[in-house]
This record gives C-alpha cells, structure tokens and sequence, in this order.
C-alpha cells in the first residue's frame, strides 16, 4: 500500500456498530492506531448541510466508517427527463473521494464533513441478491462509482473481491468498476465469470495535471488497464468530462491515438464521451478551491434544461463528433457513445438516438424494475 494514502488522512473515525467488521480490521492493519477513533454517533453533528469550500476539502482527509441505513442499489442519475441514459444502475458503497478533480460533482452534492466507507457490504450483496430473484430473466449493469471512485480506496475495503465473486454467480450481470486510480491488483487473482468492467475516465495528461489532482498519471491507468485485460476482464474508457481547452483537438488525437495503440475495439466493451458539466452551485466553491488556473472555473458555459451548466451544443458536437471519428479512423469496430447527453445532442452527434443504434440497443434497453 502506497505510503501516500495511508498519510492522506488526518483521522479515522469508526462508529462503534462497524468495529467488528472486516473493513475496520483492514483499516487496524493498515493505519497508525493514534489516527483512529471510536465514536458512538457521527463526528461533527453541526456540520451538515452545505459545506464552506475549507470543509470540503477537509472532508477527503477525515475517513468515516459506518453502516449505510437506506438502499444500496438505485437507478443512475442520467435518468432523468431531458437526458438520454443508458439504464445504468448504481450501488453506493461510500460517499466522497480521496481525489480532487476540479470538476467534481461531489463539491455540489456531499452535506457531510467527512469520507465515508459503508461497512456493511454485506447487506448490499443482500439487497442485489434479493433484485436478482425477484427479476431472473432481466439484465442489469451496475456501477460502484457514482458517489465514490470504485476503486481508489479499494486496496483498503477489498470491496471489489466481493464483488466479482458475487457478480460470478449472476452471469447475465454486469458489473463496471470506474476509476480515475491505478488501484487494480487486489482483485486481480479472483476469478470472475467475464462480466466485469473495469472502467477508466480518461482524459488527456495536461488535462490530468491541471485537472484531476491525486489521481493516476495517464500511463498509470493505461497500465492498469494492461493488467486487467491480461485477466481476462472486459475494459471501457469514459472521455469524460472532455474538456475545451485552445489545443484540444491534438491533446485528444493524442489520447485516442495511445488508447488504439495499445488496445483494440475487442478489449473495449465500449466507450464513451462526454463533456464537461457542472451544477451552478458548485461554481463558487470551484473556484475558491481552484481558482483561475482551472480550465473548468474559466469555462464559458451555459445552462442545460436539466439545470446544468455545459458548453454550447455547438461546441459540445464537435468534440463528441472529433473524438468519434478519431476512433473511427483507427477503426470502425471501436463502440463510441454519450454519455449524460440531452437527446438532441445524441440525434445531432450520432445521427440517432441509443436504442436506434444496433449495437448499443441492447446497452440501453429499459432494465425494468422497481428498485
Ligand atoms: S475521481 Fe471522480 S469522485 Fe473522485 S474527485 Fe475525481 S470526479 Fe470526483
């Protein structure tokens, strides 16, 4: 384990119900015991609700573990009206992230000072068990990186063995592991029936250095993703959020040219593009922790029907048309989708919608359940 996550945090506060847990044993194991605590309720009661950009901050280096009282297991946050989704499901196994993207979405959304890790894994299992009972004949695609990255901690949980062993017994599942981390050879001796997705957002490296602050280098998360082909798990690449900068176009025919080099269409089960979005109440807190030498805070942007500032259409369908024709170029087997797009984009950009395009119907067929 690096030496620089075990330092990144300041404390770790375990309440009192997780302590006999395996992840907590984990975390004896692993972390200096003057750092952890034992607590009897949450730390800082007073401290919820919208956070000073200092308290974000702080949040990534104040780890938290406790059980999670409500659902693991809901639909992603692309469907919604006015967005094009691709039936994704999301199971929510932790809450902030110990990277720090300019961008992320987490700035507008955590209420709570601290990183938190649910440690009750196990009842999540329970609750995909039960979906899968009650629906044998559907499939389903799940994700663990909506609230957190999947696997930037993962060295800690082990989460992800967990998981692929439980997704072994559900064949017709599918699960995505998304990260923007190197974090790969923890789970890379267990067996898996092929339905695994390790996925990796992707951006180009100037925009990882002046972007995606603690996150892997681009090598890194190509290596990683070496390694996990070489295990026979199934690989996606997210170009997501793209984002404008005046040498965009040779950054990304960089990205695309190194991604194709080193992989073919086959070792993708897909790819996808999106570009930069935020909540408008995220703004200030963006620039305050990133000022102005972010290309995201100097961004011109405008907001979307789902309340979301982007840049213009125009703008955004010459990157998603630029990146696909890039792929396409190297290959007309490379799968290119949107991501989290308004339907016009989608008809502007891919001459028709997702469930119009063969290849990606299946993807994007309606998952049908009640969860
Ligand atoms: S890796 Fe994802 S969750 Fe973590 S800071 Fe970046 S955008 Fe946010």
């Amino acid at each position: 384990m690096e030496p620089q996550l075990i330092s990144q945090f300041e404390k770790i506060f375990i309440d009192q119900n997780s302590a006999e847990s395996a992840v907590v044993q984990r975390i004896y194991n692993i972390f200096p015991h003057n750092k952890i605590e034992i607590v009897n309720e949450k730390p800082f009661p007073d401290a919820f609700g919208i956070l000073s950009s200092n308290e974000f901050s702080r949040s990534k280096r104040l780890l938290y573990v406790t059980e999670h009282k409500g659902h693991f297991f809901k639909r992603c946050p692309g469907a919604k009206p006015g967005l094009a989704c691709c039936n994704y499901f999301v199971l929510n196994l932790g809450l902030q992230c110990n990277m720090n993207c300019s961008y992320c979405y987490l700035q507008s959304y955590i209420n709570t000072p601290l990183l938190t890790i649910y440690s009750n894994i196990d009842r999540a299992l329970t609750e995909l068990k039960e979906v899968a009972d009650r629906y044998p004949q559907h499939t389903y695609r799940v994700g663990t990186g909506e609230t957190t990255d999947s696997l930037s901690l993962d060295e800690i949980t082990l989460y992800s063995r967990k998981l692929i062993s439980f997704f072994k017994k559900y064949p017709r599942w599918t699960l995505e592991l998304k990260t923007k981390s190197s974090k790969v050879d923890q789970f890379l001796d267990v067996e898996h029936a092929g339905n695994v997705i390790c996925g990796w957002s992707m951006n180009p490296q100037n925009i990882i250095e002046r972007e995606e602050h603690l996150t892997a280098n681009l090598s890194q998360r190509l290596d990683a993703a070496g390694k996990c082909l070489s295990k026979k798990f199934k690989l996606s690449f997210h170009l997501d959020p793209m984002i404008w900068h005046p040498e965009w176009k040779e950054s990304y025919c960089e990205l695309v040219e190194k991604i194709s080099s080193m992989f073919s269409p086959e070792d993708a089960e897909y790819i996808t593009v999106g570009a930069l979005r935020f909540q408008p109440e995220q703004r200030h807190m963006m620039r305050e922790r990133f000022g102005l030498k972010s290309l995201v805070t100097q961004a011109e942007v405008f907001q979307g029907k789902d309340g979301k500032m982007r840049y213009d259409i125009e703008v955004r369908n010459e990157m998603f048309e630029f990146i696909r024709n890039q792929f396409l170029s190297k290959s007309r087997a490379w799968r290119v989708s949107l991501c989290m797009e308004v339907p016009e984009t989608w008809s502007m950009t891919m001459a028709s919608t997702p469930r119009q395009i063969p290849e990606l119907k299946e993807l994007f067929a309606p998952a049908n359940t009640n969860c």
